[in-house]
C-alpha cells in the first residue's frame, strides 16, 4: 500500500483498535458464495482484506459462504481458489460454513432453550403477510409461543426429514413490532432437501445466511468482519445473535459496493450472459471476471493497482472502466515485450531490393536495453497497414502517400513512387524505392521523415486470428437503464481478423505480455494451437505513438 495516501476508514478503525489494545493482531475473511465466478467487485474486496492484513500483524482466511445447496458447486470453489492467487494473495486458513453445520445446529438449539428462537408452521407467503412495512407493526405468528420443548422436538425432526420444504422454519423470536424489520423474527432455518456439494445429503435444512454468516465470523475468531453496504441493516442482527449466544465478538463493518462502468458486476447476471450465450463462458475475455479479464491479458498488478487508487467508500458509485485500463497500460508499458504484427494488412514492395535477399536487422525487445534485441527479417516484399497509405493526403500525414517519404521501424527510410488499384478502386499495392545508407541505428543518408510505420515482411510472415474487443455494453450502467440489463449489450463487442505476425511471435508464450507496436496490447489467448495462433488484444494503445517512436 502507498505511504502517501492518508488512512481509509477501516485503516483508521483498525490502527484505533491495536493503539488501545483491543486486538494485538487483527483477522479478516474474504467470503464468496461458490455460485459463480469472481468478477471485479470481488477482487476490491479481496484486495481489501488481504491488504489489511499484509499492512497490519494478522492474517487473512478464505471462508466459502455455501450454504445455499442449489445454486453452488465444487467447479466454483476451485475457480475462486485460483484467482486469489493470481491475484497474488495467500489465504491463512481454508474454511467453509458448510463445516460449521454441526456447531451451527448446536447454536439453534441453544438460543431454543433460552427461548430464543421457535419453529413456525406458517409459510413463506403468510410469514410475509404479518411481516408488516417500515410503518407499521408485523403481527405475531400463532407458532410464536410454543413450549421449549415442542421446539426442541419439532426442529429435531426438521433435521431427520420429516417435513417437506417449506412445511415449517425456525425462526428467532425477537420482536414483531422491531422498527428494524430484519429483526422481525428472522428465519434462522429451512428446510431444503437437496444435495450439497459438500455434505452431500446429510442434511435436509440448512442455515439462512444472516445465521450462518456471523457465527463463522465468531468461530473463526474474526476481528474485522468487512461487507458491503447492504448488509448495514443486517448488523443488528449479527450483533444480537453473537450477543445472545455468548460467543466471540466478531464485528462488522461495510463499504460501498464497486461498480464498473460499460459492465455488470453480480453473479446472478453474469450467469445469464454465459448460460444465454451473449459470451463464450466466465472466462470470455469481454467477461468482467478475473478469469476472463486474465484471459485478455490484464495483470494482477494493474488489478491491484486500480483497487488500491479507487480505495473504500462509504457511498456507492461507478468507477470509470477506463481507470482501470488506465492501471494496465502503465504495468503494460514497463512489462510487455514489443513486436511488430499488421492487422489490416496491404502489400509494399521496395523495387529497387535484390529479389530473393533477406536481412536480419535488429530490433528492442522491449521498453528498455534491459530487455535486449531480436531481430527480424526484411525483404523486398512487406506488409504494411492500409491505413498508412493516403492517396491524397491530409494535411500534417506523415505516412505514406505519393512521393512521401517514411520511416519502416528498425529498417529504412522508403518513398512511395507507385500504388496499384483494382476495378474497385481498393489499394492493391505500394511501389517504394528504399534508400539504403538509411538503416536504422548507423544512418548516413541525411534524409530527414517524421512518420515511422511497421511492417511484417511477407515471405516470413505468420498468420495469425486476432480478436478485437469491445465495451460488452453501450451503456455505462446497463444495471440502472430501463427493462433489462441484456438489451443494452453491444452486438459488435468481438471482432475476429487474421493479421500478419512477425516470425518471432510464431513462439508467443501464454505468459508474456505483447506490444504490437502502434497497434495495443495482446496476448496469447487458450485457444492457440500449433498450427493456429489466436491473440487477444487486451487494451488498445493510448495514441502516444509520437513519444514511442525511436529511429
Ligand atoms: P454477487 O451479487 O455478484 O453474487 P455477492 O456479494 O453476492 O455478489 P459473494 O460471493 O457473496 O457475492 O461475495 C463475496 C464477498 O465479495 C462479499 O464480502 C461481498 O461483499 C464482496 N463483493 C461482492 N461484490 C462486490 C462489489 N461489487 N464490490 C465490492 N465487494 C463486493
Ligand atoms: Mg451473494
Amino acid at each position: 500500500m502507498s505511504e502517501e495516501r492518508s488512512l481509509n476508514f477501516l485503516e483508521e478503525i483498525i490502527e484505533k483498535d491495536l493503539a488501545e489494545g483491543k486486538y494485538k493482531s487483527i483477522v479478516t475473511r474474504f467470503p464468496p458464495e461458490p455460485n459463480g465466478y469472481l468478477h471485479m467487485g470481488h477482487a476490491t474486496s479481496i484486495c481489501l482484506n488481504f491488504g489489511l492484513t499484509q499492512k497490519y500483524p494478522g492474517y487473512t482466511n478464505l471462508r466459502f459462504d455455501d450454504t445455499n445447496p442449489v445454486t453452488e458447486d465444487t467447479e466454483y470453489v476451485e475457480n475462486i481458489k485460483n484467482d486469489i492467487k493470481w491475484l497474488g494473495f495467500e489465504w491463512k486458513n481454508e474454511h467453509y460454513a458448510s463445516d460449521y453445520f454441526d456447531t451451527l445446529y448446536e447454536y439453534a438449539t441453544l438460543l431454543i432453550q433460552k427461548g430464543l428462537a421457535y419453529v413456525d408452521d406458517l409459510s413463506s407467503e403468510e410469514i410475509a403477510q404479518l411481516k408488516g412495512s417500515p410503518t407499521e407493526p408485523g403481527k405475531d405468528s400463532p407458532y410464536r409461543n410454543r413450549s421449549v420443548a415442542e421446539n426442541l422436538d419439532l426442529f429435531e425432526r426438521m433435521k431427520q426429514g420429516e417435513f417437506e420444504d417449506g412445511a415449517r422454519t425456525l425462526r428467532a423470536k425477537i420482536d414483531m413490532a422491531h422498527p428494524n424489520m430484519l429483526m422481525r423474527d428472522p428465519l434462522l432455518y429451512r428446510i431444503k432437501h437437496a444435495h450439497h456439494h459438500r455434505t452431500g445429503d446429510t442434511w435436509c435444512i440448512y442455515p439462512m445466511y444472516d445465521f450462518a454468516h456471523g457465527q463463522s465470523d465468531s468461530i473463526e475468531q474474526i476481528t474485522h468482519s468487512i461487507c458491503t453496504l447492504e448488509f448495514v441493516p443486517h448488523r443488528e442482527l449479527y450483533d444480537w445473535l453473537i450477543e445472545k449466544l455468548e460467543i466471540y465478538p466478531s464485528h462488522q463493518y461495510e463499504f460501498a459496493r464497486r461498480n464498473l462502468s460499460y459492465t455488470v458486476m453480480s453473479k446472478r447476471k453474469l450467469l445469464q450472459l454465459v448460460t444465454d450465450k451473449y459470451v463464450n463462458g466466465w472466462d470470455d475475455p469481454r467477461m468482467p471476471t478475473i478469469s476472463g479479464m486474465r484471459r485478455r491479458g490484464f495483470t494482477a498488478a494493474s488489478i491491484r493497482n486500480f483497487c488500491e487508487t479507487i480505495g473504500v467508500a462509504k457511498r456507492e458509485n461507478l468507477v470509470d472502466f477506463s481507470l482501470l485500463e488506465f492501471h494496465l497500460r502503465e504495468d503494460l508499458n514497463k512489462t510487455a515485450l514489443r513486436a511488430m504484427a499488421v492487422l489490416d494488412p496491404v502489400k509494399l514492395v521496395i523495387t529497387n531490393y535484390a529479389d530473393g535477399h533477406t536481412e536480419e536487422l535488429p530490433s528492442e525487445n522491449g521498453p528498455d536495453e534491459a530487455y535486449g534485441h531480436r531481430t527480424i527479417p526484411f525483404s523486398k516484399e512487406l506488409w504494411i497497414e492500409r491505413e498508412d497509405f493516403m492517396e491524397v493526403p491530409a494535411k500534417k500525414w506523415f505516412r505514406l502517400a505519393p512521393g512521401a517519404m517514411v520511416r519502416l521501424k528498425s529498417a529504412y527510410i522508403v518513398r512511395c513512387d507507385h500504388f496499384i488499384k483494382d476495378e474497385n478502386g481498393i489499394l492493391l499495392e505500394i511501389q517504394c524505392t528504399y534508400f539504403p545508407e538509411s538503416k536504422s541505428g548507423q544512418d548516413t543518408s541525411g534524409l530527414t521523415v517524421k512518420g515511422t510505420i511497421h511492417w511484417v515482411s511477407a515471405n516470413h510472415a505468420g498468420i495469425a486470428e486476432v480478436r478485437l474487443y469491445d465495451r460488452l455494453f453501450k451503456v455505462e450502467d446497463p444495471s440502472g437503464e430501463e427493462g433489462d440489463f441484456k438489451d443494452y449489450i453491444n452486438p459488435n463487442s468481438l471482432q475476429v481478423i487474421n493479421a500478419f505476425v512477425e516470425p518471432s511471435l510464431l513462439k508467443a508464450s501464454p505468459e508474456k505480455r505483447y506490444q504490437f507496436l502502434r497497434k495495443g496490447y495482446f496476448c496469447l489467448d487458450p485457444d492457440s494451437t500449433e498450427k493456429k495462433l489466436v491473440f487477444n488484444r487486451t487494451v488498445t494503445l493510448k495514441d502516444a505513438w509520437a513519444k514511442e517512436v525511436k529511429k
